[in-house]
């Protein structure tokens, strides 16, 4: 008998979805920007699964994981049967709130070493690099207006305790004989970027961004195009491994394999300790491109600094910019965090003239807030459950999913089939074995060194000193969500 017989999988309202209050007295967020461009005018949902459907593999989750996978399959081979089924609508959870940095491996390089050795390691860390060129190629070939631009990507120090923190990451890449980064001189960076607030850098020139809702919604169109069924408002309740059945509250899919790229919705038990939920904040202005362009910040440069609660900005072709910071937040049993707050709305608007001075005074459009899905060492695990179905999984994106679910969905497409390459050997090895200790521990301690880490990153900026408890609950903080800052 399995002990996997009627997995239940159970997936959240998203933070924020349908409110739109900045007011002091009832803050309540927004929609994600990007959501609210591709299905703000009333596009009508494609229609939930009623009744019974068949098909080699069934992939839950209609996000960057889900749908690149379903492309990938019918790609290496077209007679194979996919659907696909969404909660919600295709891309509603992080694909479609993320900031759209299209991010690689090499600030991970080491991390990635350790996970899969150095040869595999520098494979996967080049092929996530070329993953920008080809998405441009991919909206190019198939008409997606995804706003793609790829005018670089800077990882600057906006205060004195953030200067070098690439230093290592540096080194380590080119000992590997990788130099994806070029360091910019102080003037440059502050010309580039309109602002005083970044004391040096380090610019990775093929650094990409998009429009990320609007990707996943050109991605939906291209599997459909593939031959791919995708059901919205469909979320799975349950899967019967014995069987291969997925079910729906109104019907049910039977598969040979399931591929599970809910995220961090991701409910079942064997993969609960692996992630925690957090939560990253974001706000958008109104277009402003002659403020911008007066400023100096004409290019759709993506900005991090290098504090782990990291601050990061991008510019729209638009004029808009996006602004965002790590929250504080924590998940109980990696259950959805609380949404974005008026004080941390508050902090983001006092921060953001320091560090866009373009957009001093501009109106908000958007404030949102979404769920990270982080992995102790800041890496995706994929793997598959114990069962008689294949049942196959990826999460743990940590923040950076937009281009490695691209490489996701190549393991997962390649596991599913049984081939054997490169990706499913990738995806077999990307198995993480670290763990975060079990409940309460993790919540409540999780979150204390979390509130020490911005606590004392807002001390270092302001050149102050920081106390015994805070430095030593900071200290114990896991790698950053996305740059390794702090491994
Ligand atoms: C605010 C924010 C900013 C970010 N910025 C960046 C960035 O700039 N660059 C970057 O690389 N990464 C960024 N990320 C991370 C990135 O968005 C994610 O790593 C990536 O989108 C994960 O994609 P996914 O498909 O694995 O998961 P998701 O996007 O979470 O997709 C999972 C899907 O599964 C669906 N689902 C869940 N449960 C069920 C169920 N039971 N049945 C059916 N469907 C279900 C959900 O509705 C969802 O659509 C950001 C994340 C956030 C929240």
């Amino acid at each position: 008998m399995s002990t996997m017989k009627h997995q239940s999988l159970n997936v959240a309202r998203h933070p924020g979805a349908d409110a739109h209050s900045f007011s002091a007295r009832k803050f309540t967020g927004s929609q994600s920007l990007w959501l609210d461009e591709i299905y703000g005018n009333g596009t009508p949902a494609r229609h939930p699964l009623f009744g019974a459907d068949k098909a080699d593999v069934c992939v839950v989750g209609a996000g960057f994981t889900g749908l690149w996978t379903a492309i990938d399959l019918k790609r290496r081979d077209p007679a194979v049967e996919v659907v696909v089924l969404e909660a919600d609508r295709c891309g509603s959870g992080p694909s479609g709130q993320s900031a759209g940095v299209v991010g690689t491996y090499m600030p991970k390089l080491s991390t990635l070493v350790q996970r899969l050795g150095t040869e595999r390691a520098l494979w996967l860390a080049r092929e996530s690099a070329a993953v920008r060129g080809w998405l441009g190629t991919f909206c190019a070939e198939h008409g997606i207006d995804a706003d793609f631009t790829q005018h670089g990507w800077l990882w600057t120090a906006s205060s004195k305790a953030q200067l070098r923190a690439w230093d290592e990451t540096v080194k380590y890449a080119a000992s590997l004989g990788e130099e994806p980064f070029l360091e910019l001189d102080t003037e440059e960076i502050q010309a580039r970027t309109g602002s005083p607030i970044h004391l040096a850098g380090i610019i990775d020139p093929q650094g990409a961004r998009v429009q990320p809702a609007a990707l996943v919604d050109g991605m939906a169109r291209v599997a459909e195009g593939l031959g791919v069924r995708i059901y919205e408002h469909s979320e799975v309740r349950g899967i019967d491994t014995d069987r291969g059945r997925v079910t729906t509250a109104q019907g049910a899919v039977d598969a040979d394999t399931v591929v599970l790229a809910t995220g961090a919705f991701s409910r079942v038990p064997a993969l609960r300790r692996g992630f925690v939920t957090t939560t990253s904040d974001l706000v958008a202005t109104a277009p402003i491109p002659e403020e911008l362009d007066a400023s100096g910040y004409r290019e759709c440069i993506a900005i991090d600094n290098s504090r782990l609660s990291m601050t990061g900005i991008v510019r729209t072709t638009g004029g808009r910019v996006v602004f965002g910071s790590a929250g504080a937040a924590l998940g109980y049993q990696s259950r959805p965090t609380a949404p974005f707050n008026r004080a941390e709305f508050d902090r983001m608007m006092k921060a953001l003239p320091a560090f866009v001075p373009g957009a001093a005074g501009a109106p908000i459009t958007h404030a949102w807030s979404g769920m990270i899905d982080k992995s102790v060492d800041g890496l995706p695990s994929f793997g598959q459950l114990p069962g008689r179905t294949k049942v196959l999984y990826a999460v743990g994106f940590s923040g950076n999913g937009v281009g490695p679910c691209v490489l996701a969905g190549r393991m997962l497409g390649a596991m599913a089939l049984g081939v054997d390459d490169e990706w499913a050997e990738c995806g077999r090895l990307m198995k993480g074995t670290s763990v975060y200790p079990p409940e309460p521990f993790r919540s409540i301690g999780g979150s204390v060194v979390r509130a020490a880490v911005i606590r004392s990153e807002n001390r270092k900026d302001l050149g102050l000193k920081v106390g015994t408890p805070t430095r030593i609950a900071a200290s114990l903080a896991a790698t950053s969500s996305w740059l390794p800052a702090g491994e």
